[in-house]
């Protein structure tokens, strides 16, 4: 990006920071010169500096501990300084800093991806400048807002301010992939592995148990199936004030597809039973959309047809998305909102913010009517990924709400109904419980996607 910003991206800018200081437009239309000249006028006393330089990948020592990705002035002591006279002097260029990491410029201008097709987190700024685990954006937009204030201040007046959810919101949601463990299909594949036709992927011995409690079941001595979790998902949620969205995936003749249909009959009677607004359900995207953008609207219709209404929000299956194009088919297909971004491999705040955003097109030079609710945390993530125990699983979960609390933002912690294999991973069930317990009793606010779509409708009312 080896210009300054247009208006359009300032405008995008001023959209998401309008969420915290509603009437922060009228302030920069009053206030506000971006400009490569440290001039003002009578009125206009607030000086952005504009670099129309590459984002610096040389190190520089931070300011504030917030890397300095396009500086400008000699001054790397402070962001700012608010001069004798009352006007306000950014020396570098935070607005484009706030804008690259949030409109998730490297994201869409690199072509690297991991077997799935996905923009792996090592490719990322954020991860390389070891910022994926706190929200940079919004610290640039508090150092923004910080100067502003001192400056209306000096002048006798000040600044309207908010928290978008107050005081933060916990998002949690299940991707249900698969519904059944002892699916024929599910069983024919472990009966493979035991005989050797497929490779084994645990021990033979266990692969035998395994095997029998397929036997069992099919002869109904055991009825219980531990995929079909829902139930119990939403009875741990009621008891700690949470809501849970759950994102269903239609039955497909891919490899990767589920091995239910929309309107397959357990599926339709529980959902029938979840109470709104306390659960709800939508779509989880196919594999293939990535490349065959046809077959979301193809789930969409089969939605439409099994539930009696559009679906509202989307998620990805693997995450498998590009961005931004994924989301111009989002828009087109008239859907509110996407909760896919987020890295598989590694938690964290992709795009260094912890509220939904909406995102850029930059080819077009225009936002898109849609709202992402980013990712901080899948369950996958920390024991098929990085598999790093259940400390690091907790402490890193624990550091991103307290983040995400700091700024009145919405923490999303994504767990799949069929990870609760305590053969595999014991004191999963006991940790998920003290997990959700954990963040509620940190203030969190239990929260539906659709109602995060809605309640940022309402704060960009007026925009
Ligand atoms: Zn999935």
């Amino acid at each position: 990006m080896n210009r300054e910003l247009n208006n359009d991206e300032i405008d995008y800018l001023l959209l998401h920071l309008s969420h915290q200081a509603p009437n922060i437009k009228i302030l920069f239309n009053q206030h506000v010169i971006y400009t490569n000249h440290s001039t003002c006028n009578d009125t206009k006393k607030i000086i952005f500096t504009c670099s129309s330089y590459p984002v610096n990948t040389v190190h520089l020592e931070p300011i504030d501990q917030l890397p300095v990705l396009f500086p400008v002035s000699n001054d790397l002591t402070r962001w700012y300084t608010l001069t004798n006279n009352g006007t306000l002097i950014f020396h570098h260029d935070i607005l484009k800093s706030a804008f690259y990491i949030l409109s998730g410029w490297d994201e869409a201008h690199s072509t690297d991806a991991d077997e799935h097709g996905r923009f792996p987190h090592t490719s990322s700024l954020l991860y390389q400048l070891d910022w994926l685990g706190k929200p940079l954006v919004n610290y640039y937009f508090e150092i923004i807002l910080n100067g502003i204030k001192e400056y209306l201040v000096f002048h006798k007046t000040h600044l309207d301010e908010r928290k978008p959810f107050n005081p933060f919101a916990c998002f949690i949601s299940h991707d249900v992939d698969r519904i059944w463990y002892h699916h024929p299909r599910e069983a024919y594949w472990r009966f493979k592995q035991l005989l050797g036709i497929d490779v084994c992927l645990i021990p033979r011995k266990k692969m035998f148990n395994e095997c029998l409690n397929d036997l069992k079941y099919f002869w109904r001595y055991k009825s219980k199936d531990p995929w079909w979790t829902m139930d119990y998902l939403v009875k741990t949620s009621r008891a700690n004030g949470m809501k849970n969205t759950f994102y269903l995936l239609d039955q497909s003749q891919d490899k990767q597809g589920s091995r239910y249909a929309f309107s397959n009959p357990h599926i339709q009677k529980w959902s029938k039973n979840l109470t709104s607004p306390l659960a709800e359900v939508d779509i989880h995207a196919p594999y293939a959309t990535i490349d065959k953008p046809d077959s979301l609207k193809e789930t969409i219709d089969h939605f439409k047809a099994a539930f009696g209404r559009h679906p509202i929000g989307v998620r990805h299956h693997f995450l498998r998305f590009r961005y931004p194009d994924t989301y111009l088919l989002h828009e087109s297909l008239g859907l509110k909102y996407d909760a896919s971004f987020g890295f598989a491999g590694k938690p964290g705040f992709r795009n260094g913010y912890c509220l939904p955003f909406m995102p850029y097109d930059h080819k077009a030079n225009k936002i898109i009517n849609l709202w992402v609710i980013p990712l901080n945390a899948m369950e996958v993530t920390f024991l098929n990924y990085e598999k790093s125990g259940w400390k690091y699983f907790s402490d890193s979960i624990n550091t991103m709400v307290d983040e995400t609390m700091k700024f009145g933002g919405v923490f999303s912690l994504l767990w799949h109904n069929c990870r609760f294999d305590e053969k595999s991973f014991p004191g999963i069930t006991d940790f998920y419980s003290k997990t959700i317990k954990s963040i509620h009793q940190k203030g969190a606010k239990g929260i539906l996607g659709s109602e995060i779509a809605s309640h940022m409708d309402s704060l960009t009312s007026g925009f």
